[in-house]
């Protein structure tokens, strides 16, 4: 049945920032669908865990500011998921921090944070899982873009140059891991309601602006990214590498 497809029943999957925003939205999907979860971040994520024991699952907390973490923590950090839920099979890098000023003003402090959280991190942690998942054979990494991934934004500059890597990262590593069992894609969200996003909603000139652009005539919630993280973390996706599947409410179409 093409529906089994889609479940993750024993499968264990990493999330980073799953505490909140869409990275809980991700986490959530996951274990609805069958999955474990390891959560790693720098705040206790009291209510996913606690929902995600709710649906079920197992849950793992690993502590770690993916701002600060180098490549031997980042190893370790999956090593304890292996040690704590047996195996790694998804690796969604979500946690992402993005910095507002204009670009004759962004300070290098800003930078070099943005770069640390949003590219640095993603390229070592999906590293050291790839080289688990090659072991095995097996594995789905998932990286969150954005919509500028593709646009420039405006006074974001790190958050764009960051978000435009993750792509370069993602078929990177695609190109290399699509032979070894490994698929390697990313989701870009459109402009999503979450702490992320709280500055330009509370801009009643800029969220407008943005509504009325948006198609689908909302904003996104953490919830709507449930099916196309699921479906690029389980086996219905398996010929599907360096996709970068738009969430988006139809936003890149205008
Ligand atoms: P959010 O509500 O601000 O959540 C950010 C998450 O990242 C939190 O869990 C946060 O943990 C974690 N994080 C930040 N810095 C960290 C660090 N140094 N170490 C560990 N975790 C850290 O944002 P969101 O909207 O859910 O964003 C999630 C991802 O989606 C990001 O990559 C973002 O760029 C991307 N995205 C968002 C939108 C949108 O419209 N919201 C659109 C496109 C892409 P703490 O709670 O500890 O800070």
């Amino acid at each position: 049945m093409i529906l089994d497809n889609f479940r993750l029943d024993g499968r264990v999957a990493l999330v980073t920032g799953g505490n909140r925003g869409l990275g809980a939205g991700c986490a959530l999907a996951l274990a609805e669908a069958g999955a474990d979860i390891a959560l790693l971040g720098r705040t206790d994520p009291a209510e996913t865990t606690q929902a995600i024991v709710e649906l079920g699952r197992r849950v793992s907390y690993v502590p770690c500011d993916l701002g600060k973490a180098g490549p031997a923590e980042l190893a370790a950090a999956v090593g304890t998921v292996r040690d704590e839920l047996g195996r790694l099979d998804i690796l969604v890098n979500n946690a992402g921090i993005i910095r507002r000023a204009p670009a004759a003003e962004v300070t290098a402090a800003d930078w070099d944070d943005v770069r640390a959280v949003n590219v640095d991190a993603v390229f070592h942690l999906s590293q050291a899982a790839g080289r688990l998942m090659i072991d095995q054979g097996s594995g789905k990494i998932i990286n969150i873009a954005s919509m500028l991934s593709f646009q420039g934004g405006i006074r974001v500059p790190a958050y764009t140059a960051g978000k435009h890597a993750v792509i370069g990262i993602t078929r990177a590593l695609a190109n290399e891991w699509a032979g070894l069992g490994v698929n390697v894609n990313a989701i870009a969200p459109g402009y999503m309601a979450t702490d992320n996003t709280a500055a330009l909603r509370d801009d009643p000139a800029r969220a407008g602006a943005i509504l009325d652009r948006i198609p689908a005539g909302r904003w996104g919630t953490p919830g709507d990214l449930g099916g196309a993280v699921v479906f690029l973390a389980s086996d219905a996706s398996r010929y599907v590498h360096a996709a970068v599947l738009p969430v988006d409410g139809g936003w890149l179409a205008r």
